[in-house]
């Protein structure tokens, strides 16, 4: 399985130019690219395939003075750049022809100086290397240092560089990772996930939400107001930019962290886990907005579906129109709709419910019924970073610390 695995790097000063250009550079390529097929398009021509875009954009343009400064930065990173239209692309077409499932698809959009986040990638063909002194050798920009805070398990296949919104650096691995199932236990599990529970199993174990933006609320409107006292395009005004795009990453981390905590130990105690596939996008646009934001989750899910995979476990999202919030699990009446309030009822078979563990062992139920015919969960690869302080081996990386206490942003 692939899965990434990511690094706070310090780059210098020089460095930091160095990585700046590759960003413009990459940038303008994938901008060029799709304003390329945008005009083709409207002049009623076919669609410009890969190789041609290429050579058009990264071979030829080079040797023209409006773009020889491309040759100033590894071709990979271009060509990657163009990787990435490609994928938008091709994600696009498939959700327009209905081969992609779930929410609409977007054509690509062109990319800014003033994104929030900066990323290139470099695969082998860049020749980026580990070195035995830690440092991450890039093409054309140098040997950055890395703070290893886990060692990495595999040399990685590429890495991509990321400068976030409040100014720090990365560096992302995609690894490939051998499975390493887990003895098989008994116990499956249905999971209900929720605003007054984080989760609540089947097996009646309920963990609480833990409010991790709330608990952040004051810090947050405290630098959001010194923000808006700031004069636009002042000096100040960047740092204040800066300073809550930090906080708000420090959420973002601590939760990430709880959720590895909580999935990990799912998964280690049960052989099978099943959840309810969640309108996350829906209820985004509800009342309770933020606090769905909040809860994370899909990313939550994510976790527990490549963990499944990874540790020999099975995993299946069940339909999100099975009613399991008022269906009785004991006698299987379907009882009517009953409002969030509503924390345990009755049904006419006599039995007394909590809501939510009802529906957890109801989630359970439609998802053994489910996994008697189902073809397996698909893994999308590398779309969740691996958890940190997992045990691993890399020669260049085996000397250091496993201390990791501050950000490793979700890719
Ligand atoms: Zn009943």
């Amino acid at each position: 399985m692939q899965l990434r695995y990511n690094y706070r790097v310090y780059p210098t000063p020089g460095q930091q130019v160095a990585l700046a250009r590759v960003f413009g550079c990459a940038r303008v390529v994938f901008n060029d690219g799709l304003r390329l097929r945008q005009a083709a398009r409207e002049a009623g021509l076919p669609y410009v395939c890969d190789a041609e875009l290429s050579k058009r954009l990264i071979t030829e343009a080079k040797r023209t003075p409006e773009r020889a400064w491309l040759g100033e930065v590894s071709a990979v990173a271009l060509q990657q750049a163009l990787a990435d239209l490609n994928a938008a692309y091709r994600n696009f077409f498939n959700s327009l022809s209905g081969k992609r499932k779930g929410r609409k698809v977007a054509p690509p959009r062109f990319r800014s100086r003033k994104d929030s986040r900066q990323a290139i990638r470099f695969t082998a063909n860049a020749r980026f290397k580990v070195l035995d002194n830690g440092r991450l050798r890039l093409p054309k920009v140098g040997d950055l240092a890395v703070r290893w805070s886990r060692a990495l398990p595999a040399d990685p296949s590429s890495v991509t560089i990321v400068k976030d919104a409040a100014g720090r650096y990365f560096a992302s691995f995609v690894v490939t990772t051998a499975d390493e199932p887990l003895p098989p236990v008994d116990a499956q599990v249905g999971i209900d996930l929720g605003l007054t529970h984080f989760a609540v199993l089947s097996d009646g174990k309920k963990t609480a939400a833990p409010k991790f933006l709330r608990r952040a609320a004051r810090k947050l409107r405290r630098l959001q107001q010194d923000l808006s006292r700031k004069q636009r395009g002042s000096n100040n005004r960047k740092k204040a930019v800066v300073k809550v795009a930090r906080a708000h990453a420090q959420v973002a981390d601590t939760r990430r962290d709880w959720q590895h905590k909580l999935s990990t130990a799912i998964i280690r105690d049960n052989q099978a886990v099943h959840v309810e596939d969640l309108c996350v996008a829906g209820l985004g646009r509800t009342r309770l907005a933020k606090s769905v934001h909040d809860a994370g989750w899909a990313s939550f899910t994510a976790m527990l579906q490549y963990k499944a995979a990874r540790y020999g476990r099975a995993f299946a999202k069940i339909d999100r129109f099975t009613p399991t919030s008022q269906t009785c699990s004991t006698c299987g009446r379907i009882d009517g709709p009953k409002p969030l309030n509503v924390r345990t009822w009755t049904c006419p078979c006599g039995t007394v419910h909590d809501r939510d563990v009802n529906a957890a062992i109801n989630i359970l139920a439609a998802g053994r019924a489910e996994s008697l015919n189902a073809c397996g969960a698909q893994i999308r690869p590398a779309s969740v970073p691996a958890q940190r302080r997992e045990a691993g081996i890399h020669p260049g990386a085996a000397r250091c610390s496993a201390r990791s206490a501050e950000g490793i942003p979700a890719l």
